[in-house]
């Protein structure tokens, strides 16, 4: 096992990338803690890893709310005693519109829980990371990275460059105390994203049809699956990637190449 005696917090662990990085984890012996904004998601994903033997604990809070974050945090380490592994995933597609249709507090929501969110799971996990090093996995996007087709999505978009910037410039913050940044680009995974999606007057924009398209040249045009994702996040927090820090990994079949 990779991760004996570990402590990983997933945001977002209650569906999709999280849930299934959160499985894997437990399996190499993490205990992991999930963060979702209800109840019943996270307790569906420690059901599953207790259920073949893991260790895992549901905390409720928006990753938005900086007092929600905070108590969080105590709470897992008062359960655990340490904190290891922050994977930061938690994120929302928004509103995707035309950007004279889009409403401040529309834009607003996209960049807390995507921004503000990495932020403030950042803030308030790192105390506990620095008292004996770790590693901080943040999920970005091909969207706003690599790839700039989906015309409409520009909140979103916007908050997956700025989370690569994040990373970057936490990796050095961070180096001495030991603890690893890099950030995920995963291209299209099939997940529940898209009950966080809302897709307004996108027939505004002239000739959209003709770049939205999703090509996945290594599957001939299938999506990869949360545990493609997993894998990855794996790697990364684990003592494979000791070496690797402040950098980006686009996961997406090619896609985002063409
Ligand atoms: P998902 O909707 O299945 O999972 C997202 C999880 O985040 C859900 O459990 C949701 O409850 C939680 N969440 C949302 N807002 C929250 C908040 N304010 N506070 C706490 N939890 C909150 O989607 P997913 O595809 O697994 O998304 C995970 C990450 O992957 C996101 O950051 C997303 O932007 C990114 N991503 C997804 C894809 C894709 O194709 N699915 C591609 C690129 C990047």
């Amino acid at each position: 096992m990779k991760l004996l005696e570990q402590v990983a917090v997933i945001t977002g662990g209650g569906s999709g990338i999280g849930r299934a990085t959160a499985v894997l984890l437990a399996k190499e012996g993490a205990k992991v803690a999930i963060i979702d904004q209800t109840p019943e998601s996270g307790e569906e994903t420690v059901s599953n890893i207790v259920n073949t033997g893991g260790i895992a604990l549901a905390v409720t809070a928006d990753v938005s709310e900086p007092q929600q974050m905070q108590q969080a945090f105590q709470q897992i380490f008062e359960k655990y005693q340490r904190i290891d592994i922050l994977f930061i995933n938690a994120g929302i597609n928004g509103v995707w519109a035309p950007i004279e249709d889009i409403e401040p507090d529309e834009w607003d929501r996209t960049i807390n829980i995507n921004l503000r969110g990495t932020f403030l799971t950042t803030k308030y996990g790192v105390p506990y990371l620095k008292k004996q090093g770790g590693s901080i996995v943040i999920t970005s996007s091909i969207n706003g990275t690599r790839s700039f087709r989906k015309v409409g999505a520009t909140a979103y978009a916007c908050t997956k460059a700025a989370q690569v910037t994040f990373a970057k410039i936490l990796a050095l913050e961070l180096a001495t105390s030991h603890i690893r940044v890099n950030v995920i680009c995963p291209g299209g995974i099939l997940t529940g994203i898209n009950e966080s999606t809302t897709k307004r007057h996108l027939d505004w924009i002239p000739g959209l049809p003709n770049f939205v398209k999703d090509n996945i040249p290594l599957t001939e045009n299938t999506a990869g699956t949360s545990e493609d994702v997993a894998e990855l996040v794996l790697f990364l927090v684990s003592d494979a990637s000791r070496f690797i820090t402040g950098t980006e990994v686009w996961i997406d079949g090619g896609g985002s190449l063409i």
